[in-house]
Parts: structure tokens; C-alpha cells; sequence
């Protein structure tokens, strides 16, 4: 069963930056980042607090946003640019908020992006990964019959998988389900940093404190 939820990984329209990024966040709240190839975008990026403490994992494109607004600025760069029509960005790989953010231990926003970030975007029933784009997100417990949309009851899922599984449970479908989902908690985030960070060593010295 399909379910798309509001902030899905989708490419935003292509506007340029040209000299309009703070005009534009004064007249809309809102900044959108330069345009490059949706790979570079979607790359992970380290999020510290201002005291150096890793907080997060966000996209490349939110990392920019945050930087154009000035509440972030870039730690670690990786060796890519992103071009605007006036000056070139380099690529952030670690960013760290300019003021102390207070990190309540309640979980995530439940959303789609949340979900394929937890799952690792590992399709929960074949173990296999896969883009974000050929995921999509299973009711474990079918909507038709009752299923919530929870942390606990959504999983990311392959097309395949989906397809194969419809209106039914694992168990009447018969496949089994890699792992029982829970919320995304610090601990799950601070789990999935250490494992990117173990692929990152520009993230390994703010991680292994
Ligand atoms: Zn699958």
C-alpha cells in the first residue's frame, strides 16, 4: 500500500541564487538552494550544535538552506561545488549551527523521509537498498484493516515488495519483515551517524567523543 507524505525527497524546481538569497528569505521565510544534480543534493551532511555536539543528519540541499539563512555555517567541505549564477558553493559535509539549539529526547516528525532515513532506505521486506525514488512506504498492518500510520506500523518498502504484499500482512503474504520498526529516536540518530561516520572521516572526529 502507498502512502506519500508531505516531505518527500522530490527535486524542487530550479531557481538560481544570484545575489537573491536574503531578499528572499526576508519577503518569503524561505531560501531555496542552489541547483545541482539531485545525487549531490540528497548526500549526507553532519549536523553539530554550536558546541560541536552532532545532533542530526540532513541532505546536502536542507544543509544549504541553513547556511544561506545564516544559521549554519560549514565545518567540513567535501571537494564538490555547487554553482550559482554569481559565486560557487563548496559542497558542505559537516555543518554547525551558529547558537546553541536544545535537542528535546522526544522522536522525529514522522514523515516519509524520516521513515526511509531510519530504514537506512532498505526496502524492510527483500533487505535490499534502493533511491529514495523506487521506495515507497508499506502499512505493515494493511490501512484496510485498521492499520495506523505510525513509526510502528510503516516501513520503507521496495515496488516489488509492495506489489507483492497488497492488502495483506506479511505473515498471509508470506514474507517476513527485516526488523520490527520503531520510533526514531537520539539513540537512532546517533546509530546512523556512527555508521556513516565509519564511511566519512571527515564526520569520525565529531562523532567518537
Ligand atoms: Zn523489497
Amino acid at each position: 500500500m502507498e502512502m506519500r507524505l508531505k516531505h518527500g525527497l522530490r527535486p524542487r524546481p530550479a531557481i538560481g541564487l544570484g545575489g537573491v538569497a536574503s531578499d528572499s528569505v526576508a519577503a518569503s521565510g524561505q531560501v531555496k538552494p542552489p541547483v545541482s544534480r539531485p545525487s549531490v543534493m540528497q548526500a549526507p551532511v553532519l549536523v553539530l550544535n554550536a558546541t560541536f555536539e552532532p545532533i542530526n543528519v540532513t541532505a546536502v540541499r536542507r544543509a544549504l538552506v541553513l547556511m544561506l539563512k545564516g544559521v549554519a555555517q560549514a565545518e567540513e567541505t567535501n571537494h564538490t561545488e555547487v554553482h550559482s549564477t554569481q559565486k560557487a558553493i563548496q559542497v558542505p559535509s559537516v555543518i554547525r549551527l551558529l547558537s546553541y539549539r536544545h535537542i528535546p529526547q522526544q522522536s522525529r516528525a514522522l514523515s516519509r523521509k524520516n521513515i526511509l532515513l531510519r530504514d537506512r532506505n532498505t526496502c524492510q521486506f527483500c533487505a535490499r537498498a534502493f533511491p529514495a525514488s523506487e521506495l515507497t512506504l508499506d502499512h505493515v498492518m494493511p490501512r484496510s484493516r485498521g492499520g495506523r500510520s505510525t513509526w510502528e506500523n510503516l516501513v520503507a518498502c521496495c515496488y516489488t515488495c509492495n506489489n507483492r504484499k497488497g492488502d495483506r500482512t506479511p505473515e498471509e503474504a508470506g514474507i517476513k519483515l527485516q526488523r520490527r520498526p520503531r520510533p526514531f529516536t537520539l539513540h537512532t540518530s546517533r546509530q546512523l551517524m556512527r555508521l556513516i561516520g565509519h564511511r566519512d572521516e571527515k564526520w569520525r572526529k565529531y562523532l567518537f567523543y
